[in-house]
């Protein structure tokens, strides 16, 4: 599928509406906002205004009020504004009503955040998982929008070939777009459980080695950690979601080896479909022995963002297994100290480093530990804690081995590196 952002004249721009409500204060809604002005811009979307109002909870109508609305129509008509971005999930009524009123393209945080997904995905299982998404997304939405989104050249579902098709008797285009849609879905799903069903061949192949997997919020610092642990060339920068697939890679701590996988990043409000799309990728931290919790410290939410990471990790089943909080940027951790006059209570950022690391290490029982990737601060720390973990979980596996590693000899590592593509290069 084609993302339908990025249009041949040039960068959009957008507004984003968000609202406060009693669980999300004010505070709160500026720092989503902030998240989801990072994803517009990632998806190549300049955000030129901001639209927030106080409710007790989401019109169930038009997301925010009428008064409201209006004002984010004059404001869109008098900039020219192409697309109205909304911080939660819309429902199909939601976003008929607002698309009526407002007369510009209607993203929410899910199909920003699948965008984005379309236009990172580099495999053809990425490709697979992020297409079943979309059209599971788009299906409950198929009313007018369809039509009306196909006749904007780059709109959602141009080029799927979904609309081209003859028109079973009596039917409406309606019907017909929806029983196409659900046809591909069953399609999509069948060719993922193949490729699921080779993947687990494939990680099969990959022998005894202990498995560790790097996972984290977003943007955090894990394919940085991953580029320097296993020495490797990954794709880092500071947009989201910059990597969408798993990678491998074989990493040597002295005499140790182990396989480290990088995997996708989560994000507050990813929806249980999207997760449950991207269950092959999720595999690989299923199916691993050790996680490595990445975690920003120098991002004012990081302990919701610590939160929101478990809270997927249950969903995904592999919240109890042993766990390193690894708290990296520490040599971008700003501490601001209040003023002796400010009477507000004590944020995250008022508290210096070191008390909180020892807040954390008392919470976490000294299972987290303290690092810069960017500037290799604790990182032969962090080396020798993951010898530690790995070798730990290697002795309990094999207890019986007088020696140490005796199963990793030089033709097991030529084994696993010629046969497994997936490791040691990207998969495909
Ligand atoms: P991922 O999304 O978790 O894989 O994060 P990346 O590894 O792609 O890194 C996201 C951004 O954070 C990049 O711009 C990195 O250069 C930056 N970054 C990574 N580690 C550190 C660090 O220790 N300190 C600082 N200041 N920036 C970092
Ligand atoms: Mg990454």
């Amino acid at each position: 599928m084609k993302d339908f952002i990025i249009t041949d004249t040039g960068r959009e721009t957008a507004v984003l509406v968000g609202i406060i409500t009693f669980d999300q204060d004010e505070r709160t809604t500026e720092e989503y906002l902030d998240e989801l002005e990072f994803l517009a811009q990632t998806a190549g979307v300049v955000v030129k205004e901001r639209f927030t109002q106080k409710l007790d909870m989401q019109n169930p109508v038009t997301y925010v009020g009428r008064g409201k609305l209006d004002e984010i129509v004059d404001y869109i008509q008098e900039h020219k504004i192409g697309i109205a971005i909304f911080d939660d999930e819309l429902s199909p009524r939601q976003i008929r009503n607002i698309e009526k009123k407002l007369q510009v393209k209607i993203l929410d945080r899910t199909s920003l955040i699948l965008d984005i997904f379309a236009m990172r995905a580099q495999t053809a299982s990425a490709k697979t998982q992020v297409e079943l998404a979309q059209y599971q997304y788009m299906l409950p939405r198929l009313t007018r929008l369809w039509t009306h989104l196909d006749t904007q050249t780059g709109g959602a579902g141009s080029g799927t070939g979904a609309t081209v098709g003859l028109r079973g008797p009596g039917e409406t285009q309606l019907e017909m777009d929806k029983r196409i849609i659900s046809k591909r879905i069953s399609l999509l799903k069948e060719q993922l459980e193949k490729i699921d069903k080779q993947k687990a061949t494939q990680r099969k192949n990959r022998g005894a080695m202990v498995r560790v997997a790097l996972v984290g919020y977003t943007n955090v610092g894990k394919s940085t950690l991953m580029n320097l642990l296993a020495k490797s060339d990954i794709f880092a920068e500071n947009k989201l979601f910059a990597t969408l697939d798993t990678t491998v890679r074989k990493v040597v701590i002295k005499n140790l080896p182990f396989l480290l996988a990088d995997t996708v990043g989560f994000i507050r409000k990813l929806p249980t479909d999207l997760v449950e799309s991207f269950k092959s990728t999720l595999d690989e931290v299923r199916e691993s022995d050790l996680l490595l919790h990445v975690v920003d410290i120098s991002h004012p939410g990081f302990a919701e963002q610590i939160a929101v990471v478990n809270n997927t990790l249950k969903e995904i089943e592999s919240a109890d297994k042993p766990t390193l909080l690894v708290f990296n940027k520490i040599d971008a951790y700003k501490h601001i100290e209040k003023e002796e006059d400010d009477l507000s209570p004590r944020t995250d950022e008022n508290i210096p480093i070191e008390e909180l690391m020892q807040t954390w290490m008392a919470k976490l029982d000294e299972n987290c530990i303290f690092v810069s990737a960017k500037n290799q601060l604790n990182i032969s720390q962090l080396r020798n804690e993951l010898y530690d973990r790995v070798k730990e979980i290697h002795v309990e596996r094999y207890p019986y081995n007088d020696f140490l590693f005796p199963m990793y000899d030089a033709e097991d590592f030529k084994m696993n590196e010629e046969k497994d593509e997936n490791v040691n290069q990207k998969e495909e």
